[in-house]
């Protein structure tokens, strides 16, 4: 039974239904981003507090405005400059006008704001050398509200303005900002542990024998972990047999998930799937798909984070490197935007022309890496050189996934084909 190859749909199902929306936390605001909002925010001030300019200029009373124009300016006593930050004391009454900058309240008995452009300041400047400017011409009829932002235009005192479940951006951070806000409550960032299993591994930095090869696998799956927001625990190394698996898991067992790479082949060393069955329970083994078949998912004895005994979903990733990013994609991303408090997890997809022939030998899901190039408002996707397992680099050169359907057995060049993003760069917009 869990030897059995099943769908990419029917895995990822499973895997979701053993991964919960984990509890909320209080975080600094700049390290939202990517994180879910937790509660409904409402605005406990208007932003902008205050009616202010929204030009450099002269506040005045619309009426003394009528009639002017170049030819027949109104003139003004200028009583007060007020700058952003601060309130004039001054009010403007009939035949007076407050010089006033862009942001500064706006002050009492004026109702719309002239901008410098046109008025006569510049020719009143340069003569005034630096002494304030007494008079100003008014050179156009101004109606009221001009160039006045409202205060509460952006945001009205007790309205909601973020709802909870929103994914928190620049933009949202900003708003909580603009709100006084130094925290926001939002679903917590899974912590995923990383073990990498291999006699054959060596770690990075270190010196290499002959036969070995180094880790590179923890690293490409912990920074896809850190980018979708996930904190990666790093756990090494383990050898080949059960106990060093066991060991090295141990130290993992109160993460919010686990991952391994490598050993859930058919190998003799291929131990990963025996500890799953030793030391929790396996779901399933084999997922239809190329790269990256030989996929087991299970739980395995742990903690949750208040010390009590739990299931820890454990995602078996394949080891060659190509597969354990692409079935990373597939699987454990979604997982930890599950955790994450996010309701949708789709990569943006394109169609697009394809540029060489992608064959299908035994009716799996094909993930074929390529570059998505768009020319003369259509897509293209050009397969980056050899699609080995352990060519990373392909994946390096790639922007997508070309998917070629269980049931077709190649797509040529020319066809119309369906290419998952990975990301989007200047060649795909
Ligand atoms: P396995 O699934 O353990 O048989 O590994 C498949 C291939 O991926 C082998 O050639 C391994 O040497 C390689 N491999 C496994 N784990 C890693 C890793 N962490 N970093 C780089 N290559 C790996
Ligand atoms: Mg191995």
């Amino acid at each position: 039974m869990t030897g059995t190859m099943i769908s990419i749909e029917e895995a990822q199902e499973r895997l979701l239904g053993f991964v919960d929306v984990l509890g909320k936390e209080e975080v600094p605001i700049l390290d939202s981003p990517g994180q879910v909002l937790a509660e409904d925010v409402c605005s406990e001030i208007d932003v902008p507090p205050l009616d202010n300019s929204a030009m450099d200029g002269y506040a005045v009373r619309s009426g003394d405005t009528e009639g002017a124009s170049q030819g027949s300016p109104r003139l003004l006593r200028v009583i007060d400059t007020v700058a952003a930050g601060y309130v004039s004391g001054q009010k403007v009454t009939p035949g007076t006008a407050i010089r006033i900058m862009t942001g500064a309240p706006i002050p009492g008995g004026a109702d719309t704001v002239v901008q410098f452009e046109n008025t006569d300041e510049v020719q009143r400047r340069e003569p005034t050398a630096g002494k304030p400017i007494t008079e100003i011409g008014i050179l156009h009829e101004t109606e009221v509200g001009l160039n006045v932002r409202r205060a509460g235009e952006d945001i009205r005192k007790g309205t909601l303005v973020l709802a909870e479940g929103t994914v928190i951006r620049p933009a949202e951070v900003g708003v909580l900002a603009s709100l006084g806000k130094t925290h926001v409550a939002v679903i917590s960032r899974p912590v995923v542990a990383i073990l990498a299993t291999g006699d054959e591994l060596v770690e990075i930095g270190q010196p290499l024998p002959a036969g070995k090869i180094y880790n590179s696998n923890t690293y490409s799956v912990a920074a896809l972990v850190r980018r979708y927001g996930g904190i990666p625990r790093i756990l090494g190394i383990a050898l080949d047999t059960e106990d060093s698996l066991v060991e090295a898991l141990r130290q993992g067992l109160d993460a919010d998930m686990l991952i391994t790479c490598g050993g859930v082949s058919m190998g003799d060393y291929d131990v990963v799937k025996d500890v799953l069955a030793r030391e929790g329970e396996i779901n399933f083994w084999t997922v239809r798909m190329k790269p990256g078949k030989p996929l087991a998912f299970g739980t395995i004895k742990g903690r949750d984070r208040t010390g009590a005994s739990k299931g820890i979903p454990l995602l078996g990733l394949p080891g060659n490197p190509v597969s354990s990013m692409v079935t990373f994609e597939i699987f454990a991303r979604p997982a930890i935007f599950k955790m994450m408090g996010r309701k949708s997890w789709d990569k943006p997809a394109v169609e697009a022309v394809l540029e060489d022939t992608v064959t299908n030998r035994d009716g799996r899901r094909v993930f074929a890496r390529a570059i998505v190039e768009k020319r003369d408002g259509q897509y293209f996707a050009r397969i980056t050189g050899s699609q080995g397992s352990g060519v990373l680099t392909s994946m390096s050169l790639a922007n997508g996934l070309v998917i070629v359907p269980e049931d077709t057995a190649e797509k040529q060049a020319g066809d119309i084909v369906r290419v998952m993003m990975l990301d989007w760069n200047e060649e795909v917009v």
